[in-house]
């Protein structure tokens, strides 16, 4: 059987649009672009996404080129990523108005007519059945009629294994282990557009785990869209279970999880976390508020009380972790003295890094009716409170780890050496375990090595060092 590529590539020919001679013996194969909107994960498929082109002879072009189909990964986690979305489609039809332009993602899965009623919309797939993207674009080729393949998300109780092994960084790989969400905190719209939470297969995940490790990566980042609650639907086997698996795979020095709620911060998870020596010293614990009636009002599953006892718990077992969170301001009904008491918290627990969210709302979600919306203006003054206090936490745990020695896994090389190194000095940039982002001159072969570096000073965000010795073997020395 010829690949499908081949076969789109002929009728591309027989309508008279041959691509470029010279490849493929004299015939050029079919290309397609990408443009992701929106998350990691939606990065990570978007890769996926991808393999399943590359293993049909497709040739990936830049977006900015003429292609012969056009995939947008959209987005919808606020109003403006659907517009951000809209806009992006129109581009792609506009760039190439042959192309097929096919639509998948959060916004074509919560607005699939919305994204029909585009024209120049081939087909339009959401968040689930990416595996039979080729045979849909095939298909609007060869009837001339768009393609709507969204089905109803909610009713998907089985994880889409689509698989990467390959990242543009060199180092450090994501791995995604499960999709969706049961919480419908109020203010989000991800649920419907994931659908409910369901995890990747142990033996799916640790096959791409070690694939990864085979293909040279030393550091994953399990991802997912509420990654921490991986396997609350699976026959005995939890996140805890997966995180000593992982940890015995051979090659991989680093397990970093992206996301983890308080609530899945268990004792199991705690004591598979202290038993791994892999795992980084980073975790990524959204708050999104630090006042107990806000907190209740966005039905989040935690209070105050019981996410400090946490992170408290945390830090006994990793004592210097970076902890780092999301927090929305502006939440409707959130009074002056609970956006204090918030900020108070966010003192208290002393985050390593926030990232700051104005709320905005969703339409389709419960706050988007709540009364008591938060004017702007004030939103905004809310906003430049917490991260004027973002900066103070950041500068304060990176300034904890001067002078000290830590392993840096070096991505790539520095793209601004600092103003006073040797003239032709080779800089490296890279992260610690408790993601610091570190520079310190090296030569490129360190690149996906660990390295010690003592760290001497601050410049901006970034410590500068200086490398005191190599931890992990160069390949080949
Ligand atoms: S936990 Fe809440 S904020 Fe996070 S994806 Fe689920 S519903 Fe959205």
């Amino acid at each position: 059987m010829r690949p499908m590529g081949v076969v789109l590539h002929e009728r591309l020919l027989s309508r008279g649009r041959a691509g470029p001679p010279g490849r493929n013996g004299g015939l050029a194969m079919p290309t397609v672009a990408f443009y992701t909107l929106g998350c990691k994960v939606n990065a990570y498929e978007t890769e996926a996404i991808w393999r399943l082109f590359e293993q049909r002879g497709y040739t990936r072009v830049d977006f900015e080129d003429e292609a012969d189909v056009y995939v947008i990964n959209t987005c919808t986690v606020t109003n403006t990523g659907d517009q951000k979305s809209r806009k992006i489609i129109r581009r792609a039809v506009r760039k190439n108005p042959d192309a097929v332009v096919a639509v998948t993602g959060c916004y074509a899965q919560t607005s699939p007519a919305e994204v029909l009623a585009i024209p120049g919309v081939d087909v339009v797939i959401g968040t689930t059945g990416r595996n039979r993207l080729l045979e849909y674009i095939e298909e609007a080729r060869r009837t001339r009629r768009p393609v709507n393949a969204v089905t109803n998300i909610m009713k998907v109780r089985e994880y889409e294994n689509l698989t990467v092994t390959k990242f543009a960084e060199r180092t450090r790989a994501f791995l995604k282990i499960q999709e969706g969400c049961n919480n419908f905190c109020t203010f989000c719209i991800i649920p419907w557009a994931k659908g409910l939470a369901r995890s990747r297969r142990p033996e799916d995940v640790l096959a791409e785990a070690r694939a990864l490790a085979e293909a040279g990566y030393r550091e994953i980042v399990l991802t997912g869209t509420h990654t921490g609650g991986y396997g609350e639907d699976l026959d005995g086997y939890r996140l805890s279970d997966l995180l000593r698996d992982l940890s015995r795979i051979d090659g991989i020095e680093r397990i970093r999880i992206s996301s983890i709620e308080a609530s899945q911060l268990t004792d199991d998870v705690f004591e598979a976390m202290a038993a791994s020596e892999k795992l980084c010293r980073h975790f990524h614990v959204p708050l999104q508020a630090g006042d107990d009636a806000v907190l209740r009002r966005m039905r989040r599953k935690y209070t105050t009380g019981e996410y400090a006892a946490r992170i408290e718990r945390l830090r006994e077992i990793f004592p210097e972790a970076a902890i780092t969170t999301d927090v929305i301001v502006g939440f409707p009904g959130e009074t002056e003295a609970m956006f204090e008491a918030g900020v108070r918290f966010v003192e208290q627990i002393g985050f390593s890094e926030l990232h700051v969210f104005p709320y905005s709302k969703r339409s389709g979600t419960p706050a988007a009716r709540m009364p008591d919306q938060v004017p702007e203006p004030e939103k905004k003054r809310r906003v430049q409170t917490m991260l004027a206090l973002n900066e103070r936490l950041k500068a304060a745990y990176r300034r904890k780890f001067l002078g000290r020695v830590l392993s840096v896994l070096p991505e790539a090389r520095e793209a601004k050496p600092p103003a006073d190194a040797d003239a032709g000095e080779v800089w490296l940039a890279g992260l610690t375990d408790n993601y610091l982002r570190v520079s310190f001159p090296g030569d490129p072969s360190l690149i996906g090595e660990l390295v010690r570096v003592r760290l001497d000073a601050l410049d901006g965000e970034v410590l500068r060092g200086t490398p005191v010795r190599l931890l992990s073997p160069v390949a080949g020395a």
